[in-house]
């Protein structure tokens, strides 16, 4: 069966703190990752091409790969859109929208360094020129945590502001943290969205529910070796010694 893999990123910069060195990928380091994509015979896509996909059936290429940005720093403009636009990539960039234009509130200092997130100027420059724009709610909050009319309001909020800003519909979510129970997962369905991202690992196929899709997640020090067997082996821890587990863990299974 056809399988396609979503990759995710969070900041495309220097990482200022030990705890950023997940969630940061130095622009150069990023810009490495995905000329080896691209020379490796994989395939960008949008995730309108997913969506569509999964509602109308529409094949996906061979070696499908969909780049996710959450949360909305503002180094997705100054530093990874530049990159996106030279190699003629397509990324989604979800927005916690109570945060626009501000700064990266819901992440604490000093494990994290203070950070700016995307002004709607940015945001309406990128949306013209192939980055599409999906919610991440309003505030980043855990979302297993609220009550299901605060999750509601959410959801209902980012969404219409993102579709007021950028005049266009907007049917994508990411779920902060990951965190999701069956009831968040059905409150994003009502909310009107057609595709959510979680943060389970692995690949997706046709079987894969769209609202609860996976994705790799890519480490600001991953280099294009671990990226690769990450692809490879869908899962997002790839050491030297991940291919033995693998096999080990196979063998397992067929004897057990
Ligand atoms: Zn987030």
């Amino acid at each position: 069966m056809q399988r396609f893999v979503i990759l995710m990123y969070h900041m495309i910069s220097e990482p200022k703190t030990a705890a950023e060195i997940k969630y940061a990928c130095p622009p150069k380091q990023f810009e490495q990752h995905l000329k080896m994509l691209l020379s490796s015979g994989f395939k960008p896509v949008s995730m309108k091409a997913v969506q569509e996909y999964y509602i109308q059936q529409t094949p996906l290429p061979d070696k499908a790969f969909l780049i996710t940005l959450d949360d909305g720093f503002e180094d997705n403009y100054s530093n990874a859109f530049p990159i996106l636009k030279h190699l003629q990539i397509p990324a989604i960039i979800y927005l916690a929208t109570g945060l626009v234009g501000k700064t990266n509130q819901w992440m604490s200092a000093p494990t994290f360094s203070e950070r700016k997130m995307l002004s709607w100027a940015q945001i309406k420059e990128m949306a013209s020129q192939g980055i599409s724009f999906g919610s991440h709610t309003v505030s980043h909050p855990k979302l297993t945590e609220l009550d299901d009319g605060s999750v509601s309001k959410e959801l209902a909020e980012s969404k219409q502001l993102i579709e007021e800003q950028l005049g266009m519909e907007c049917s994508h979510f990411a779920y902060p943290y990951g965190l999701l129970t069956e009831k968040t997962r059905e409150l994003v369905k009502k909310a009107g969205f057609k595709t959510a991202c979680s943060t389970r690992s692995g690949f997706n196929n046709a079987e894969r529910d769209p609202l609860i899709l996976h994705r790799i997640e890519v480490y600001g020090d991953d280099s294009k070796w671990k990226l690769k067997q990450k692809i490879k082996f869908g899962m997002n821890e790839a050491s030297w010694l991940f291919p033995l587990k693998y096999y080990s863990s196979r063998l397992l299974s067929r004897l057990g």
